[in-house]
């Protein structure tokens, strides 16, 4: 068997990983490059394979990075399924239709300059129509299922706590008599953080590749984060300005909409004050991300689940408006009443955030908080590092508003989170592989690993290909037939007391809310926790039947 690193090696961006057995040719992501125009060119060059001799692909999770290229991978000749959580499928369909969007608006930009001056026009990369095509390869499965590709192949999707449906992936290869067990991080997400289960350990691994992002980082908690946001909302508002956030429409977003409506629940005093300051959400795919975020709501954490059995929307509260037209858009800066907008793109490169920061980075009553990874080049990385001027849509833009960067919001562990992940295995995998992190960060942690751990890592710094051999360490009938402890075994039993006592409250409360004032939007809300709790209760039964 060989592994092969095409993207995400020199840069976090353009994850893909090929997997070449001795019968199959498996895809781990198909993200795009992103980030210097340099890394962009790439994208649309080979992929460094024939895409219609792959057999099947396996997806971590919805971010771009790691699935921007799918439309174009399904547009040459890929016809095999990828494989994904259900909350990944949901998301990335979506989010690869928005980016086929923007490559075609791109591409006219492009086009017109290249018209003016002679130059020859371009193909957007794909279009959204593309983009809808290839949403059909999509093959969803549960979280943490034992899920049979075919004989030789085994894959299970461990939630890895970094957007809604992110996972790190476990695969069993059987090559002749000996089976190998390849780890895939994916990104790996922090610990405590709203909204999303903590990142799940795994204890074994013949090979890992692993992300490194923030491999030489430490970053402020998200209480500290959360402490900060607050006072500079409180502080903007209470001078007339507006706080503008650019936020990748998709996770982020959704957790700082879950974080406010924490807080404003938990803080009474501040509430009155706080509810009179608006919250727009200003982008048309962040709606359509958060609708997908409460039809998955099964796979939130706990807390966020209490919240939801309570009766209450983690997702909603009484000052948010989430506005989708261009001219609800527009309206939002001849508005002079104090506000918070959360606007995308993240790294202010594209969409609506550029027209808040026109009408609001000169003014000395505003405040713009940055909540996500700024890549060099972008206009979100010259404004968070301190420069004075700025152009916007050919516009000199003096910044007079004040600007933060908080770090603790961030969706990628740090470099403490990384080194105790990677503690869990029981013993070191034969090779690790870093991948996903600038050249510092990688060196960074391969260091600290080296130090606090004792194991050796491989740094993947440009694309290449490595030979694993195969002895047999672990097999999927190891794995089965191995005595659970009893660490697992109450942690089973009380994770079934407490199954039972929410289907208990879920059926009191969903029984109350049915009465003749119950609207059309309730009787929709109720149907889609029966059809869950219909699938769910489906897949127990064949569970507990396969048990017994
Ligand atoms: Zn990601």
């Amino acid at each position: 068997m060989n592994i092969k690193f095409l993207g995400a090696a020199m840069s976090v961006t353009g994850s893909c990983h090929l997997i070449t057995t001795d019968k199959y040719k498996i895809l781990l992501d198909c993200g795009l490059f992103q980030g210097s125009s340099a890394l962009e060119k790439l994208n649309r060059e080979s992929f460094g394979f024939d895409p219609s001799e792959i057999d099947f692909m396996l997806l971590s999770h919805s971010h771009i990075d790691h699935s921007g290229r799918i439309p174009l991978l399904t547009k040459h000749g890929y016809t095999g399924k990828i494989y994904c959580t259900d909350a990944t499928a949901d998301l990335v369909e979506v989010m690869l239709k928005d980016s086929g969007y923007i490559q075609e608006k791109e591409a006219e930009w492009f086009n017109r300059k290249a018209e003016r001056s002679g130059n020859p026009m371009i193909d957007p990369l794909y279009t959204s129509r593309d983009a809808e095509d290839s949403a059909k390869y999509l093959e969803p499965i549960l979280y943490n299922q034992l899920f049979e590709i075919n004989p030789d192949v085994h894959v299970r999707f461990k939630d890895a706590g970094h957007i809604l449906g992110s996972s790190i992936i476990e695969l069993w290869i059987k090559e002749g008599k000996s089976i190998t067990k390849l780890v895939y991080s994916g990104d790996i997400g922090v610990k405590n953080k709203s909204l999303l289960r903590d990142p799940e350990i795994v204890t074994e691994a013949d090979y890992l590749i692993m992300e490194t992002t923030y491999g030489d980082r430490v970053h402020e908690t998200n209480e500290e984060s959360l402490e900060k946001f607050i006072d500079i909302i409180l502080k903007t508002s209470r001078r007339g300005g507006t706080v503008v956030i650019p936020s990748f429409a998709v996770g982020r977003t959704q957790e700082l909409i879950y974080e406010l409506n924490m807080y404003y629940e938990h803080h009474e005093e501040l509430k009155h004050e706080l509810d009179n300051i608006m919250v727009y959400v200003d982008s048309p795919l962040a709606t359509t991300a958060t609708e997908i975020f409460q039809r998955n709501a099964q796979v939130f954490d706990e807390e966020t689940r209490q919240f939801i059995l309570k009766g209450d929307n983690p997702l909603d509260f009484k000052n948010l408006k989430f506005t989708r037209t261009v001219e609800e858009s527009k309206q939002l800066n001849f508005d002079s009443s104090p506000k918070i907008i959360i606007s995308a793109s993240g790294m202010c490169e594209a969409g609506r955030i550029k027209h808040h920061l026109k009408h609001n980075l000169w003014n000395p009553n505003s405040s713009i908080v940055f909540v996500g990874y700024q890549a060099e080049g972008t206009l979100g990385r010259s404004i968070v590092n301190g420069d004075k001027d700025v152009s916007i849509f050919g516009e000199k833009i003096h910044i007079n508003a004040e600007i933060y960067n908080l770090e603790g919001f961030s969706g990628h562990a740090d470099k403490e989170g990384l080194l105790e992940w990677l503690s869990a295995f029981q013993k070191p995998p034969k090779r690790i592989f870093l991948v996903h992190g600038e050249e510092d960060s990688k060196k960074n942690f391969a260091a600290a690993v080296k130090h606090v751990l004792g194991y050796d890592c491989t740094m993947i710094e440009d694309v290449s290909e490595f030979y694993l051999n195969d002895d047999v360490i672990l097999s999927v009938e190891d794995l089965n037939n191995r005595i659970a402890s009893e660490e697992q075994l109450l942690k089973v039993r009380n994770k079934l007391a407490q199954i039972h006592e929410e289907m208990g409250n879920i059926f009191y409360n969903t029984h109350l809310a049915v009465d003749s004032g119950t609207t059309q939007k309730s009787v929709n809300e109720i149907n889609n926790i029966i059809l869950e709790l219909e699938k769910y209760s489906i897949l127990l039964g064949a569970a507990v039947s396969n048990l017994t």
